[in-house]
């Protein structure tokens, strides 16, 4: 093969992850790469393992000297993100990719270059390829269908590792180490719903123009929820005039920050008409002031339809109240570890219009009695409201560890590598260390890797100098070990 990244150390780090990127490996389409991993290890005589899932796991015996070091496992997903530019030809079911080198960057032309995480892959290869790096004993494990739920962390049995650390290589920017992540699942909430015919005047209210934003990521950063918003402002109606509820709908996906909504109201009596317009208004005026400093594309619109009609509401007020009363937001911080968030819930999703009516939320926790916390205050509100309960995708969280060897390692490592100290942090995101740490007891866990610009979009991009670096770095933690 001719390889395209020339000038970095070690030369078969780089050329592994070209090979990686000659294979197509988007999430479900593994087969290939997972083979060319098994195969890779029988050339070099090594323990593989593969399973129903394509996750595979190579074992490698420690260096001269380090026998009695716990084991380690290195960790990475094989799968890619599939994204390209609308004009992009490439056929990523077939096509390997095609990578541009310039500047001392690597990128894919027109697409996603799956950095994220064909690094780790590489990095794992090249340990395992060369016999001159010290370690203890390692356990390499590549996992499947990351990017579409944690599918093969989550399957991959998890008695056949012996490791007591683990180092996960699916960070994204060189000198942070990350500590702990949070756990996640779909909590929905669901009523069929009672309607009755009713005659009056119609009116429409929308709300648009919100940030919204990741329902974890983005949690701390005090986005207004367009479906709480909306809740406060029907509910503001209801308490004033004599109305019915025709319609709700808000947010799209669970774990999104709603930035839209829209509600449809009926007014019974004609005389209210008026006044309720003067209401809206202030509302309206209110709203502004509160929003616009940190929200300038924000807006609410209403419109009231001028003919009576004869429309079927809901029964009853539940569907609101339970809107006005669902917690939603950060729930817990950690004031001792730079505030990071702790737990939280998103109000991801509210809807009259479905069949069973739905609220749906994102709760999140790196500390899984705090998420069985949220779903018990949850099942209240459902309870209280009538609405039944249904729990999926429901993954555990890696909680903090105030203990931690493999992160004093890494901390020591890079202080002495680059004379700077190693950044220390948690995410409010799901990551496999959740799993492993779940499964495997007291399993001492960080994550890191080198700096990936833009990942999941065609302008993703890979600092060849930062992984230069970063195997300098885990390759000092590993014969440090
Ligand atoms: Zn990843």
């Amino acid at each position: 093969m001719d390889y395209k990244i020339k000038g970095y150390q070690p030369e078969n780090l780089f050329h592994f992850f070209e090979d990686v990127c000659a294979i197509p490996h988007g999430s479900g389409n593994e087969k290939a790469i997972s083979d060319f991993l098994v195969e890779f290890a029988k050339k070099r005589n090594l323990w593989v393992y593969q399973d129903n899932a394509l996750n595979v796991v190579i074992k490698k015996p420690a260096s001269n000297g380090y026998e009695s070091a716990p084991t380690v496992m290195l960790q990475g997903h094989m799968d890619m993100v599939c994204e390209k530019l609308a004009d992009c030809k490439h056929d990523f079911e077939k096509d390997g990719l095609d990578l541009i080198v310039e500047n001392g960057i690597v990128r894919a032309n027109g697409t996603t270059l799956g950095a994220d995480n064909g690094v780790a892959v590489a990095l794992m290869m090249t340990i395992l390829d060369d016999n001159s790096v010290k370690h203890p004993a390692l356990e390499c494990v590549f996992t499947t269908e990351e990017e579409i739920g944690l599918n093969g962390a989550n399957s991959l049995d998890k008695s056949i590792l012996d490791a007591k650390i683990m180092i996960n290589m699916d960070s994204e920017e060189e000198g942070v180490g990350t500590v702990s992540c949070s756990g996640g699942m779909r909590y929905a909430m669901l009523k069929s719903s009672q309607r009755e015919e009713n005659t009056g005047f119609v009116l429409d209210i929308a709300i648009d123009g919100l940030l919204g934003g990741h329902s974890g990521m983005d949690i701390d950063k005090e986005r207004v929820n367009a479906v709480k918003l909306m809740g406060r402002v029907v509910n503001n109606i209801a308490k004033q005039y004599n109305v019915k509820l025709i319609s709700f709908s808000g947010g799209n996906k669970d774990n999104a920050i709603p930035r839209e909504c829209n509600a449809k109201i009926l007014f019974i009596k004609e005389n209210e008409l008026k006044k309720a317009h003067e209401t809206l208004k202030t509302i309206q005026n209110e709203l502004n002031n509160e929003i616009h400093p940190t929200e300038p594309n924000f807006v609410l619109n209403f419109a009231f339809y001028n003919e009576k009609q004869t429309v079927k509401t809901l029964c009853d007020n539940n569907f609101i109240n339970a809107i006005c009363l669902a917690p939603n937001g950060v729930r817990h911080k950690n004031p001792k570890q730079g505030n990071f968030v702790v737990s939280s819930l998103n109000l991801g999703v509210a809807d009259t219009e479905r069949e069973p009516m739905c609220i749906v939320f994102a709760p999140r926790s790196s500390v899984n009695s705090l998420q069985e916390d949220t779903v018990q205050t949850l099942d209240i509100l459902a309870d209280t409201f009538g609405f039944n309960t249904n729990i999926t995708g429901r993954y555990p969280g890696w909680e903090f560890s105030e203990v931690s060897p493999i992160r004093d390692a890494f901390c020591r490592s890079y202080e002495k590598l680059f004379n700077a100290p190693m950044k220390i942090e948690a995410i409010h995101a799901g990551l496999e260390c959740g799993l492993f740490c779940d499964a495997i007891k007291s399993l001492d866990a960080i994550a890191v890797g080198p700096t990936l610009c833009d990942v999941h979009t065609p302008d993703e991009h890979l600092m060849l100098d930062s992984l230069e670096r970063f195997y300098k770095l885990l390759t000092d933690v590993l014969s440090n070990l």
